[in-house]
């Protein structure tokens, strides 16, 4: 089948690259030109492992292309995928539906064959509906189904996440909605990858569901984790012990600086907009997002203390490793990282960093932090070091070099990846998350 994916960023783009793979014809759509001539030059507008092999592969297998051209795209399409993005409104937190709605125009005004317009972006309850409003506005004479397909894969590890996903999400109205998409996944029926059809506007729910549900899971950890502090115990024991009930799980009950990234500030907000909207609060995701935007700056703090306290800060040197929101990405959105080092920056404090991805997204939005070529020239000099994303390059550092090069032997592991016993026989004034 042909696919269009209009929108080729960290999902459209590792999608149509995995649709590509499965053996359908792709095109994958951009607005943005520069990053369309540099897929056409065989160079990944974004980090993700594995995506440039995978790219390479089904261009050269010419089952995948690329272009600026939407109508030209599209034609011929049985499924065309919507995956811009819905960043958080400015100043209300609503998602912002501007570019999804620009695109379901654009391919009213452009479509040439029948059709199924799937949304792969996360949209907002009643999204669907109005997408379908658009396409029948513009009048286009060819059968259009609207179908929501939310997407749930993990930046840095996305590939895999989406050709084996715990499950896919089909909102669909119409059997010939969901005919078509059961040909788009036929891969994935072959492999047993559990396939939910449910309602349009239960599957665009499920997507926020998840990801407050999510955020709320982490968040809890981090409260547990102060308390831990406070109390003398250990978080990660505290996870473990929690986490091997099956009831609970233990996926994302790691303490560390609180969520970040493209996806859980803007989807929480979004949900509690929803909720106001319709006149039906979630107070627990209420209190989650207060709770998560307050642990940010209160990680700074943390690493004020470690230098002796805010009042003494001022003119200290501290070296950040990692500067994106989680290893293996160069996405800077909503990162902890910017948080804490304003805080830093606030106090007087001189920051030095390095991120093996994230620099180069990162410097504009950070230009109070000199960038270093590797994290030993970060740390040369500083008052303390802070690990900020739990990259690999940072679990095994050389601790007897690290102590050389520091005027000072403090190190603050926000992702809590050292043995404290270990940092503390090295020599160094050792602090971590929810841990004595
Ligand atoms: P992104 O910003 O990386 O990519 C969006 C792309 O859409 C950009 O390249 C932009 O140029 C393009 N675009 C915007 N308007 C366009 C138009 N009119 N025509 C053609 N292209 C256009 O965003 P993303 O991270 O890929 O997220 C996309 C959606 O997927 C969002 O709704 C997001 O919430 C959701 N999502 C993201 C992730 C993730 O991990 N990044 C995971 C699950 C779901």
């Amino acid at each position: 089948m042909k696919i269009a994916m209009v929108g080729s960023g960290y999902v459209g783009l590792v999608s149509g690259a995995c649709f590509a793979d499965f053996g359908h014809d792709v095109v994958c759509i951009d607005k943005d030109q520069s990053k369309i001539d540099r897929l056409h030059d065989g160079v990944m507008p974004i980090y993700e492992p594995g995506l440039d092999s995978l790219v390479e592969n089904n261009v050269r297998a010419g089952r995948l292309s690329f272009t600026t051209d939407l109508a030209e795209g599209i034609a011929g399409a049985g499924a065309i995928f919507i995956a811009v993005g819905t960043p958080s409104r400015r100043g209300d937190g609503h998602a912002d539906l501007s570019f999804v709605h620009a695109v379901a125009r654009e391919i009213g005004q452009s479509l040439s064959n029948d059709a199924v317009v799937v949304t792969k972006s996360t949209v907002p309850v009643g999204t669907g509906d109005e997408v379908e409003r658009i396409l029948a506005e513009s009048g286009t004479p060819h059968r259009v189904a609207v179908v929501s397909n939310p997407e749930f894969l993990r930046e840095g590890a996305a590939i895999g996440d989406f050709k084996r996903p715990d499950r896919i999400v089909i909102g669909a109205e119409d059997e010939f909605g969901r005919e078509v998409m059961r040909e788009v996944y036929r891969p994935l029926f072959l492999n047993e990858s559990p396939i939910l059809f449910v309602g349009r506007r239960t599957s665009e729910l499920i997507k926020y569901a998840a990801n407050a549900f999510l955020a709320t899971k982490i968040t809890f950890i981090n409260e547990i984790a102060d308390l831990c502090e406070k109390v003398g115990a250990n978080v990660q024991d505290v996870a473990r012990g929690i986490g091997m009930d099956n009831r609970i799980g233990a996926k994302f009950l790691h303490a560390g600086p609180g969520y970040g990234g493209s996806c859980f500030p803007k989807d929480t907000l979004a949900l509690l907009k929803t909720a106001e909207d319709f006149e039906s609060p979630v107070r627990i995701v209420e209190a989650v997002v207060k709770v998560n935007d307050s642990r940010k700056r209160a990680m700074g703090r943390k690493v004020l203390d470690a230098l002796g306290g805010h009042d003494t800060a001022r003119g200290k040197r501290v070296a950040m490793l990692g500067l994106t929101f989680k290893p293996n990405t160069d996405d800077m959105r909503d990162s902890p990282a910017i948080a804490v080092a304003q805080t830093l920056a606030d106090a007087g404090v001189e920051i030095t960093a390095f991120d093996p991805e994230g620099m180069e997204i990162a410097a504009p939005l950070m230009p109070e932090v000199e960038m270093k070529a590797d994290p030993y020239a970060a740390i040369e000099g500083a008052d303390a070091v802070v690990i900020v994303t739990e990259w690999d390059v940072f679990r095994a550092l050389d601790l007897t070099r690290v102590k050389e090069l520091a005027k000072a032997p403090v190190l603050v592991d926000l992702r809590n990846i050292y043995n404290p016993d270990d940092v503390r026989e090295a020599g160094f004034h050792y602090t971590s998350v929810g841990r004595e």
